[in-house]
């Protein structure tokens, strides 16, 4: 017995990191068995951004959901659709045009904030100021009770919030109000101890093979006060601690006093690292190669996946239609 509905979606931007699992897609895994999922591939939303580079985008949509398939989302659970072959999202997000205040978007602390943040881009564009009406409609239009989120993206979800208010209000209460379901992991921080971004090269991609693994783990920035192998370290400003934390918990305390007293060295330390992040990483990795040489299964996941999406997205609209007064015909 299921006892909600989520809607959870990604950018496909390509291959997915360690971040990526540890935020996000562990926790769907997990809520796959309480609740009933849409996990979107968020084709169009990669576009509000990177509409100039379409060439790639097939290819990352594959890459990512073999990363998806790979960490134990599971097709027989859960819905694995794509956005742009649900037409019925572009509809609602139409009508919900029609009466979203552009102060609402104009606000929007994400939107101002990616304005200032990201360089080198056109982001005065009618898409990107129209993002998160986009995104109430992908929610919406699986009338989704339930949105897996972290802390920064509580302004969309309020959004999504305001406009099912909205059209309740002017036509008929159809749409719940979806509840946040915040996520408690704390956000992995990079290689190099900034935040874990692509762009920084500073992930760790779940396709990491042994030996790439094993010179990332090298690499990794440590305590820039401890020069010699002879001082003291403080592991609580090392990233690799940090990986250790989460990794290796059972060896923490040990590390913490070895690091302290100078017992152990970084590269002893960084080899424990790799062998923990190497056993982690191990079984995903295999059934990734099995997605990857088997591309139809892949496409034919989301090919069915389309087919349930558009099901459930063509009752929303009739019912949207119905009381807008836009429905004429049988
Ligand atoms: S011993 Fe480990 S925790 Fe201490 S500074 Fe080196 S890498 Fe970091």
């Amino acid at each position: 017995m299921k006892i909600g509905r989520i809607l959870s979606g990604m950018r496909p931007t390509g291959k997915l990191h360690l971040g990526h699992k540890l935020g996000v897609l562990d926790n769907w895994v997990k809520l796959q068995d309480s609740y009933e999922c849409f996990f979107e591939i968020a084709d169009w939303h990669a576009l509000t951004t990177h509409y100039k580079e379409t060439e790639s985008l097939k290819d990352n949509i594959f890459q990512m959901v073999c990363d998806w398939l790979s960490v134990g989302i599971n097709p027989n659970k859960s819905i694995i659709f794509r956005q742009s072959d649900v037409l019925e999202h572009s509809e609602l997000f139409i009508l919900f045009s029609m009466f979203v205040p552009l102060p609402w978007l104009e606000r929007n602390p994400t939107y101002k904030e990616q304005l200032r943040e990201i360089e080198g881009r056109d982001l005065f564009t009618y898409g990107f100021l129209g993002y998160p009406v986009l995104q109430a409609a992908d929610i919406l239009i699986y009338r989704a009770d339930t949105v897996p989120v972290g802390e920064d993206q509580l302004p969309h979800l309020e959004l999504t919030r305001e406009i099912a208010r909205r059209f309740n209000y002017l036509y008929k209460p159809i749409f719940p109000e979806p509840q946040a379901k915040l996520s408690d992991v704390p956000a992995l921080i990079g290689t190099d101890g900034r935040r874990m971004h692509k762009s920084y090269g500073n992930t760790i991609p779940l396709d990491t093979e042994e030996e790439d693994l094993k010179n990332i783990v090298k690499n990794m920035v440590t305590d820039p006060a401890r020069v010699r192998r002879s001082d003291p370290g403080h592991p609580e400003v090392c990233p690799v601690f940090s990986y250790h934390k989460i990794f290796n918990i059972k060896e923490v305390d040990y590390i913490s006093n070895a690091c302290k007293t100078a017992e152990i060295g970084c590269v002893e330390c960084k080899m424990k690292l790799f062998v923990k992040l190497n056993e982690f990483l191990t079984p995903s990795r295999e059934k990734r190669k099995y997605y990857m040489e088997h591309p139809k299964e892949v496409w034919d996941i989301i090919y069915e996946g389309n087919r349930k999406a558009r099901e459930e997205a063509q009752k929303t609209m009739d019912l949207v239609r119905e009381a807008m007064g836009i429905k004429i015909w049988k």
